[in-house]
């Protein structure tokens, strides 16, 4: 008797929510994702128990067809990319096409969804991978996707769950993550009917200050110094914390391409740049930015997308090291920069009329000294 056979889509897709969506915190992070890519500029998240009974993200941004609403949710479905080769002209944060697949197969989904040329848009509720129902509605511009009890049908999963402290650590972490490189997009953050954040569009810098700036007594942004490195294999920009800020607890983001990661070999470079610098275990917060050619990097080595692969990375290792260096040598000279003039270096030239020492003025200025003392004398 043959015993290999293929696993029902719904067994598939919660296999891969195994992968995908460990916590409410990935869950949210693949629906902001999505809004992003849809072209949001509003992004609004509303989360009830930590995202155990509600994640709901509602978004500005392109909304779906009828049919790609219903389509959305099946496996390997995606808008972003078409081949192989799409792989490596990544412009998008999604493309695997299995979010939304792996988070209707664990919870119960409402999405409702909006184009600017239809009239009315479309509602589809799906429920471990069942369709429930799909109709018209009338609804606001965008996608609002509400994502209710989580895991409800993996217990195994549910018991994995935290502390709802804790599970709300992991979902701000991912919020940081997502709106430090976002920051031309509005986001604003609910927790049980509290604002917990509301973000305004602005600079990379106005950005930092709003969602780190509460917790210091000054401008958090003036402990920040800019570093900025152009060239055609890379780009670099962004801020690294003076040596006097560091901290035991610092804040350390590196971004690719508008994406979260984590490079441990790229840390090195920023910390070989801070050598002897730092004291008592402290670390520098840093917020770098890479901008880089889509095909000089591979972004689908693992499902969570946050490991990624430069193909250059010896070649880069250097140019950031010396980035981070040169900005803080800059910082020796001008200890605190100011907020307004948006991260600027200005070195202070001489005044016009100063007078500028030579040589000879230096020995006019001789200290009184005796010709005849000699080191070697018995003393008296
Ligand atoms: P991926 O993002 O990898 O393409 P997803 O499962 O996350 O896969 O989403 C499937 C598709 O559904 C996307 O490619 C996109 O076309 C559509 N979609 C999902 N969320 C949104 C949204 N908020 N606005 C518009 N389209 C969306
Ligand atoms: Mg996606």
């Amino acid at each position: 008797m043959d015993i290999v056979r293929l696993l029902p889509d719904s067994v598939a897709n919660q296999i891969a929510a195994g992968e995908v969506i460990q916590r409410p915190a990935s869950c949210l992070k693949e629906l902001v994702e999505n809004s992003l890519d849809a072209g949001a500029t509003f992004v609004q998240i509303i989360v009830r128990d930590a995202g155990r009974t509600l994640l709901q993200v509602v978004d500005n941004g392109q909304g779906m067809s009828e049919t790609d609403a219903r389509m959305a949710f099946e496996r390997h479905a995606t808008s972003k990319i078409s081949n192989a080769a799409d792989l490596f002209a990544l412009r998008t944060m999604g493309f695997r096409g299995e979010a939304l697949a792996s988070i209707c197969a664990v919870a119960n989904v409402e999405m409702q969804t909006r184009r600017e040329e239809d009239e009315l848009g479309t509602l589809v509720e799906i429920s471990g991978s069942q369709i429930i129902r799909q109709e018209p509605v009338q609804c606001a511009k965008g996608t609002n996707m509400r994502v209710k009890n989580l895991f409800f049908n993996v217990p195994a999963r549910r018991r994995f769950l935290k502390t709802d402290q804790t599970e709300m650590r992991n979902i701000m972490q991912e919020f940081y993550r997502i709106v430090l490189v976002n920051p031309d997009v509005r986001f604003t953050l609910t927790h049980n009917d509290e604002i917990l954040c509301d973000l305004k569009a602005g600079t990379d810098k106005q950005r930092i200050e709003a969602v780190f700036g509460k917790s210091t007594r000054n401008l958090y942004s003036k402990q920040l110094v800019d570093i900025l490195s152009c060239n055609e294999l890379v780009n670099i920009h962004g801020f690294v914390g003076t040596p006097e800020s560091a901290s035991r607890n610092p804040q350390q983001y590196f971004f690719v391409n508008r994406r979260f990661m984590r490079h441990s070999y790229f840390h090195k470079a920023v910390m070989t740049a801070y050598q002897g610098l730092l004291h008592n275990d402290n670390n520098p917060s840093y917020f770098i930015y890479f901008d880089i050619a889509p095909e000089a990097i591979d972004v689908n080595i693992h499902p969570t997308k946050t490991e990624i692969k430069f193909a250059d990375e010896q070649l880069i290792f250097p140019i950031l090291l010396a980035t981070v260096r040169e900005a803080l040598g800059k910082f020796n000279i001008v200890p605190s920069i100011d907020f307004d003039t948006s991260g600027k270096i200005e070195m202070p030239l001489p005044k016009r009329d100063a007078v500028i020492p030579t040589a000879s003025d230096f020995l006019k200025h001789n200290t009184a000294f005796n010709p005849f003392h000699s080191p070697f004398s018995p003393r008296r």
